[in-house]
């Protein structure tokens, strides 16, 4: 099996971007990523910390806006009119989760499509699921990018995707049915899971159950994308990370993504792209 390097991907793509980067400002356009924080939830204080790390390493511009855990929806959808209208902000990340008093749905229907770098408007949904380009959300274009690592031909390959939340699942499927794969979108409720994943040629797990996917559930050859991230404490109190398959089980597959430094590092990179793409959509409107 061949364990696909996310790290040394995600760090090939972030130079390319920031050779893209240094074009853009050539012509004028320092392309800039608005993050919006709300409150102090820790996990979200650490990605958004690396998503402003990454971005200053491409060049890209970032603009950080961090309210307090009390902020009221009417005064995010305000930052988010004003950031919409900002020509210096090309890309608009509202860091999820929301507290409670805050409908998402919403706050994501009030970013300007060609700013949604998330790929999360419906606009951007829409067009994902009819082929007709948009933003596409980043931990999908992160998959799709580790597969085609290995894959050159998907026509007809058996896909089995595990999970089907909007921000994974479900776009990771559209994409993969896009490349004529045939998709079968698997849930909680799913029977005889085992068995679905054993006819799969490519296997994506973004469920967050950790180790769900065992080897004897794999295919010998088929490639293998672990999206899940679990935060687990050892019986010596040290906290991993564990990803959605036993990584450890897959010596059988072709090729497989470890957690850490599979998906996650290419999510990062992708949002850089998308907010490259927002900046050179801008320049040439
Ligand atoms: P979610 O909770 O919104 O959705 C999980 C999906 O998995 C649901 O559709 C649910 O029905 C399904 N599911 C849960 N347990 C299952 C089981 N035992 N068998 C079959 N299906 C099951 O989660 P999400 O936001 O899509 O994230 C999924 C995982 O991916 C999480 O671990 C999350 O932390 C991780 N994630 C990683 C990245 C990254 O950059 N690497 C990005 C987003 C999410």
């Amino acid at each position: 099996m061949t364990p696909i390097d996310g790290r040394a991907m995600a760090r090939a793509l972030t130079d390319r971007i920031a050779a893209d980067v240094a074009a853009l400002v050539g012509d004028g356009i320092r392309p800039g990523l608005a993050v919006v924080l709300i409150g102090n939830h820790a996990p979200s204080e650490v990605y958004v910390a690396r998503k402003i790390a990454e971005a200053a390493r491409a060049g890209i511009a970032s603009f950080e806006h961090r309210l307090p855990a009390d902020t009221d929806e009417a005064a995010l959808l305000a930052l988010i009119a004003r950031l919409n209208a900002d020509r210096a902000v090309h890309g608009i990340l509202v860091q999820l989760p929301l507290p409670p008093q805050i409908d998402a749905a919403r706050v994501l229907d009030a970013i300007a499509p060609a700013k949604d770098v998330d790929g999360f408007h419906p606009v951007n949904v829409g067009r994902l699921s009819t082929g007709t380009g948009g933003l596409v959300p980043c931990t999908p274009l992160g998959c799709m990018m580790l597969l085609d690592s290995v894959i050159d031909d998907y026509r007809g390959l058996n896909a089995v995707v595990i999970g089907k939340s909007n921000i994974v699942g479900k776009p990771v499927a559209m994409l993969l049915l896009e490349r004529e794969c045939t998709v079968t979108v698997t849930h909680i409720a799913t029977r005889g899971l085992p068995e679905i994943v054993r006819a799969a040629d490519i296997v994506v797990a973004a469920a967050g159950a950790p180790r769900l996917v065992r080897g004897d559930w794999v295919k010998p050859g088929a490639v293998v994308i672990d999206v899940g991230i679990t935060r687990v404490t050892d019986t010596a109190g040290k906290a991993r990370l564990v990803g959605d398959t036993a990584f450890d089980e897959l010596g059988h597959a072709r090729a497989a993504t470890p957690v850490p430094g599979g998906v996650g590092p290419m999510t990062i990179a992708c949002l850089l792209a998308n907010t490259v793409r927002a900046a050179e959509a801008a320049g040439r409107g």
